[in-house]
């Protein structure tokens, strides 16, 4: 018998057995980067639901709706023509057929997103959307905030990744200026706080750590070091049969 969970467990961890991991947190603690590596570490497929909010809220922006407004928003974001791609070494995301990968990124789809995922038409859309996906991959690492509490309550494994709001400010800024959006760490600090309050005051699924999932704090780590304390945390929670 305990060869036979030994065995599941090795399947699981090299890619032979279906494997779901939760990765949740706030913005800016290097979550994106560390759950695609991990996703290739595991052989596993990767999820961006960000990425998903993300493509609702361009939407959204581009049919004119006042933010203010969650019935106009839900109506808005109504069959949105979604998709996207779960290959961690290759970035798809389009909406109505289009690339928008690059503008799902900027300041304007930025500011509105935490208005448009609030409401609860989008995110029951979406998350339908992250279940069919998750269930498809059979091995997958789906990345957001609500993973391990509402999408995947049942994952095998559950992540809370967490940094100081001052590290994850900092990298936020040092992408923005790689990335040619200008260097203003103070305002940086200032959304990264007003987005962390929005996510987790919400009343539709807020930003909070699932009771079983492991937190780890990623401000003091490189990047290599906190995929090293991933796998082994997944290794860990699937060996124990689940998210701990
Ligand atoms: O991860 P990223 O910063 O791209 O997410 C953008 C926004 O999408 C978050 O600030 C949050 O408002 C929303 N989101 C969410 N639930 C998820 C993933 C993202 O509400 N599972």
């Amino acid at each position: 018998m305990l060869g036979g969970a030994v065995a599941v467990e090795r399947a699981k961890l090299s890619g032979s057995e279906p494997l779901t991991v939760a990765m949740d947190g706030p913005s800016g603690t290097g979550k994106s980067s560390v759950s695609r590596r991990l996703a290739t570490r595991l052989g596993a497929r990767y999820l961006d639901t960000g990425a998903m909010y993300r493509v609702a809220t361009l939407s959204v922006l581009r049919a004119g709706v006042d933010l203010a407004d969650p019935a106009a928003i839900a109506t808005a974001a109504k069959d949105l023509p979604l998709r996207i791609g779960t290959d961690p070494s290759r970035e798809l995301v389009e909406l109505d057929g289009v690339d928008v990968s690059v503008e799902i990124r900027g300041n304007e789809v930025t500011r509105a997103v935490s208005a448009v995922s609030a409401v609860p038409e989008v995110r029951e859309q979406l998350v339908a959307l992250q279940r069919e996906i998750a269930a498809a991959a059979g091995r997958i690492v789906v990345e957001g905030r609500d993973i391990g509490t509402v999408v995947l309550p049942d994952a095998d494994a559950k992540i809370y990744l967490t940094a100081s709001a001052e590290a994850r400010a900092d990298r936020r800024n040092q992408q923005n200026i790689a990335e040619g959006r200008g260097d203003d760490y103070e305002a940086v600090l200032a959304d990264v706080q007003r987005r962390d309050t929005l996510d987790s005051t919400r009343a539709v699924s807020p930003l909070r750590p699932a009771a079983d999932a492991v937190p780890v704090d990623t401000s003091e780590l490189t990047m290599d070091q906190v995929i090293d304390e991933l796998y082994r945390v997944v290794a860990q929670q699937v060996s124990a049969g689940g998210a701990l």
